[in-house]
């Protein structure tokens, strides 16, 4: 197994431990997420240079002007999508380094996840190699068209911020499905989630956040 896996100080299990009980604190209560958290390393997602940080419960830089999503944030969109429901078939949207890949990975049977910025793809690729993660497949591509060949979806994730719900994304969803993600322009963004129910969508409001904004278009293989 790969050593940088275990963690010590900083990166150990203890230190994990104590992000799960701050967002125990917050108001997460899905003990599947909570526990999902817990396993997951997160320092192997970023530099070594902020490992140290990286159980704060905080986003950070993984470059390419991108973040590691907040714990809290990925706690919380998964329980979102998650609550009365076993979702079997899930679509993610900004893979980023693949920390809520990671998570997600190990709560749902099926994966698929679509990232923009090649150069991230591949780091996420590799981090879930080395966690042994095997369910997800990946697409370089823009998630504003979302992955129609694999849907419809029970569940989709989106990592970043349009101005407005994409149609396409939501004409994926199956029925009772559920999209979670950030809406609106910088400052002014929203959680929202959309359920599919056979009259349409049903829209909820869970609170404000902060996302980057969702881009269209495709940056890649060489960081173009
Ligand atoms: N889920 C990641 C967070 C990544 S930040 C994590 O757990 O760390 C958001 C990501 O969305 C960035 O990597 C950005 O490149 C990507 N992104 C932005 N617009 C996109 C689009 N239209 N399609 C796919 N990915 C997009």
């Amino acid at each position: 197994m790969d050593p940088r896996l275990d963690g010590i100080g900083l990166t150990s299990a203890r230190t994990r431990d104590r992000l799960v009980e701050r967002l125990r604190a917050q108001g997460i209560h899905d003990e599947t997420v909570l526990a999902r958290i817990r396993d997951v390393p997160r320092h192997i997602f970023i530099d070594e240079a902020l490992a140290s940080r990286a159980y704060e419960d905080t986003a950070l830089p993984i470059g390419y002007g991108q973040t590691i999503s907040q714990p809290y944030i990925v706690a919380r969109m998964t329980e979102a999508m998650l609550e009365r429901r076993s979702p079997r078939t899930v679509l993610e949207v900004g893979t980023g380094c693949g920390y809520q890949t990671a998570v997600l990975a190990g709560i749902v049977p099926r994966l698929f996840t679509i990232e923009r910025i090649a150069p991230l793809l591949a780091r996420a690729k590799e981090n879930l190699r080395a966690l042994g993660v095997d369910n997800v497949r990946f697409r370089h591509g823009d998630g504003y068209e979302g992955w129609r060949a694999n849907g419809p979806y029970d569940g989709i994730l989106v990592a970043a911020a349009p101005p407005e719900v994409p149609a396409e994304l939501l004409s994926q969803l199956a029925p009772g499905g559920r999209l979670v993600m950030p809406v609106g322009p910088e400052g002014r963004q929203v959680l929202v989630r959309y359920t599919r129910r056979e009259t349409g969508c049903v829209r909820e409001e869970l609170g404000p956040v902060s996302f980057v904004p969702l881009l269209a278009g495709v940056v890649g293989p060489a960081g173009r």
